[in-house]
């Protein structure tokens, strides 16, 4: 039986390790009201972050930061599919931002809350992985309730080494088909979580130069900090919930899944 972290573990500030750091490959700073240099200077154990664009603004402001932060954040441009019916309005402003940044998205589809029509949704995906194929650049790919959609856009363009699987949340069946495409997966919060158990059983599969870790802050908090405001320091929680399913120490795992980080975001 998985048991999540509490508070009387002491993991409310993950010790720093000069042998263990990680990188947060999806961290929303820009959309966050808090002072990102306080939050960078909290994660005492990440090494730097991808702060992934929305929109044309949001993706604007994670420009801005990197040039704020050029050691510690990378940026992208793209439009969320919650967004995707603006894309003929933003399209234009992202396509500008591709030369600038490291990444397009985050972009794919949510047939969960389904806040844009759905064939809008795959229009603006498919959009934005021509985009990435242009600039040479990953996509990362936000898929709720859509790993049918997605699995087949990714197949028929061909690009699924370009794209990476924010938030992972597919069983084995799911991140088998998926990793036959190539695709790297990042995991947050939910791998940590009491009812991860299917998240965590795709995991397994997942060889440690196809995996990333993410905090999606703001979003997401993992265990023991579930409901709070999340930020990029907890990273290394997910971190050690992924190092467990592996069966391999935290170090390990730190730095297998920052090596696959900088082969993504900074080649
Ligand atoms: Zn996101």
């Amino acid at each position: 039986m998985w048991r999540e972290p509490t508070a009387l573990d002491g993991k409310y500030a993950p010790a720093f390790r000069a042998d263990m750091t990680w990188v947060d490959t999806h961290c929303h700073l820009q959309l966050d009201e808090r002072d990102p240099a306080a939050m960078l200077g909290r994660a005492i154990s990440v090494d730097w972050v991808v702060a992934p664009g929305v929109d044309a603004e949001s993706s604007a402001a994670s420009v801005r930061l990197a040039g704020q932060f050029p050691d510690k954040v990378v940026a992208t441009a793209g439009l969320h599919p919650h967004e995707a019916s603006r894309w003929s309005e933003q399209s234009a402003e992202i396509v500008g931002l591709a030369d600038v940044v490291s990444a397009i998205g985050e972009t794919g589809l949510d047939f969960y809350r389904d806040l844009s029509p759905r064939a809008e949704q795959v229009d603006s995906f498919r959009a934005q992985i021509e985009l990435a194929t242009a600039k040479n650049l990953p996509v990362i790919v936000h898929c709720r309730d859509a790993f049918r959609e997605v699995h087949d856009i990714l197949e028929t363009s061909g690009e699924g080494e370009r794209a990476v699987l924010h938030c992972w949340t597919g069983g084995r069946k799911w991140t088998k088909r998926f990793l036959e495409l190539g695709v790297t997966f990042s995991f947050a919060g939910p791998v940590a979580f009491e009812t991860g158990e299917t998240i965590r059983l795709g995991a397994e599969l997942v060889p440690p130069d196809r995996a990333l870790v993410e905090t999606d802050t703001p979003y997401l908090a993992p265990p023991p900090h579930r409901g709070q405001p999340n930020e990029p320091a907890w990273v290394a929680l997910v971190g050690e919930a992924l190092a467990q399913v592996w069966g391999v120490p935290p170090e390990t795992a730190a730095a297998a899944t920052s090596a696959t980080a900088e082969r993504i975001f900074k080649p």
